[in-house]
């Protein structure tokens, strides 16, 4: 059975069942259970969507304790770009590294390194590729949406690794080949999403695992501004670093990947945009296109959910930076980098789908289940209003088929079904007290939005 990785979770005690989760989830995962939101393993695909509507922040996202990296002698921060992206212009990427560094890294390495030998790599694929569009690997957040929602896509997945991995697995090779013994090699990515925790712990060793641990970008960002701003030495002499290329610095960015790709290539960023764009590939609706390049957030990872900073700012920064570095591009022979690290390290394995509902093994038995959804849905009134702590009339439908729910979880059919004494009133307040929990309709001028809130 394949196992899952999820890095976002619900806090019981924060969360009050406001439903604002359940209503924005693109992919129908979020279920009101006992007055708590619940979230569906197989159906959710750590966009971040709920985190951000969340207005409690009973969402959060699990992540390594930044101690974790003293079990290794050698402690690298894989850093991507939008991290520095988020400071003020006043505080340079040298001085942001060696605060990194009295944090109690050893070395601080940037994500996006080894993005020029993705770009041939992907060139190359494209010239070879039937399947047109080719789907760029970068985002796992739509990685997973194609996987469980559009699983006759996934032959059009590039095969190439995104970059993250790809210059890990350069950074731990460099440091073997230096004599380190492996073993004392941490590398922990700071991560700007709950999508890259989550495909980052669910690699195993024999899939080419190399990234160690997971640090909250937020995190880090607020502990480390706080430092630089109590940095009494701010005008000592730092150490020069190796930049990225401009092309790598914007890699992460809409249409940071796009602009640089052969052919015809299209940028969609924001995950209902991807889904819908996705819906039409599908439907065959898309004129040709050679390359896509798709991010769950809006203007791609500077949108990313544990940014700290404003997504526009971010990108304009990011921008003035690569433009001042452009004259860097194309000075280095990518192609001596890509020979360092094995080409296991460069390419994807076989990716699988992962349907959201398999409801039978057996196919006539699936199909009896899809007949009679369609049923149900006759029945159903098709209000979609969430009551009954499913996001709508169809997501019930499947809960009945699959004995999470009953029809008569539907507020509307238990008021008819109370009118034709086939419920009774006790019956029907059990079954809204097994949803939205014991005490829910209490009178309570303390919650959010009431008389005296806040006292
Ligand atoms: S949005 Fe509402 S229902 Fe969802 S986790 Fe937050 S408090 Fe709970
Ligand atoms: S666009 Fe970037 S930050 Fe957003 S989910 Fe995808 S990889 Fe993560």
């Amino acid at each position: 059975m394949i196992q899952i990785y999820h890095a976002l979770k619900v806090d019981k005690d924060i969360c009050y069942g406001c439903t604002h989760c359940m209503n924005v989830c693109p992919t129908d995962a979020v279920r009101i259970s006992d007055g708590k939101a619940l979230i569906l393993k197989k159906r959710c695909i750590d966009c971040g969507e709920c985190l951000k509507a969340c207005p409690v922040d009973a969402i959060y996202v699990e992540q390594d304790d930044l101690d974790n990296i003293f079990e290794y002698q050698c402690r690298i921060a894989l850093v991507p770009a939008v991290f520095t992206g988020q400071f003020p212009t006043y505080v340079s990427e040298e001085e942001i590294f060696s605060m990194m560094k009295e944090l109690g890294f050893t070395h601080v390495f940037q994500a996006e390194f080894m993005v020029d030998v993705i770009n041939e790599l992907m060139d190359e694929q494209m010239k070879i590729n039937n399947e047109k569009p080719l789907i760029s690997t970068f985002c796992p957040s739509v990685m997973r949406l194609i996987q469980v929602r559009f699983p006759a896509l996934i032959d059009h997945i590039a095969s190439v690794k995104p970059p993250v991995d790809a210059s890990a697995a350069f950074y731990r090779k460099m440091l073997q080949n230096q004599g380190v013994p492996d073993c004392q090699i941490g590398i922990f990515y700071v991560t700007p999403c709950a999508a890259k925790i989550a495909a980052i712990k669910g690699w195993s060793e024999d899939q080419g695992a190399v990234i160690n641990g997971v640090i909250n970008m937020r995190y880090l960002y607020n502990k480390l501004y706080a430092k630089i701003k109590n940095n009494k030495d701010r005008d000592r002499e730092l150490p020069i670093l190796p930049h990225l290329s401009s092309k790598a610095i914007q890699w992460s960015l809409t249409r940071g990947e796009a602009d640089n790709m052969k052919g015809r290539c299209l940028a969609v960023d924001e995950i209902h945009n991807v889904i819908e764009f996705l819906e039409r590939l599908e439907n065959d609706e898309i004129p040709t296109v050679d390359y896509l390049e798709l991010r769950a957030c809006d203007q791609g990872c500077a949108g990313g959910v544990l940014l700290h900073g404003n997504r526009f700012m971010t990108v304009d920064r990011m921008k003035r930076r690569a433009y001042q570095l452009e004259s860097v591009a194309g000075d280095v022979d990518w192609k001596e980098y890509a020979e360092i690290i094995e080409d296991r390290n460069l390419f994807v394995s076989k990716i699988d789908p992962l349907p959201t509902i398999s409801l039978d093994q057996d196919f006539q038995e699936a199909l009896k289940k899809m007949e009679r959804i369609r049923n149900l849905m006759c029945y159903l009134p098709g209000i979609d209003c969430g009551a009954c702590g499913s996001p709508g009339c169809q997501a019930l439908a499947e809960d009945i088929v699959q004995k999470k729910a009953n029809l008569s979880n539907c507020v509307f059919l238990q008021r008819m079904m109370e009118k034709n004494k086939k419920l009774s009133s006790e019956h029907a307040i059990r079954i809204i007290e097994r949803t939205w929990g014991r005490d829910r309709l209490d009178k309570d001028c303390k919650k959010i939005g009431a008389k005296n809130e806040g006292m």
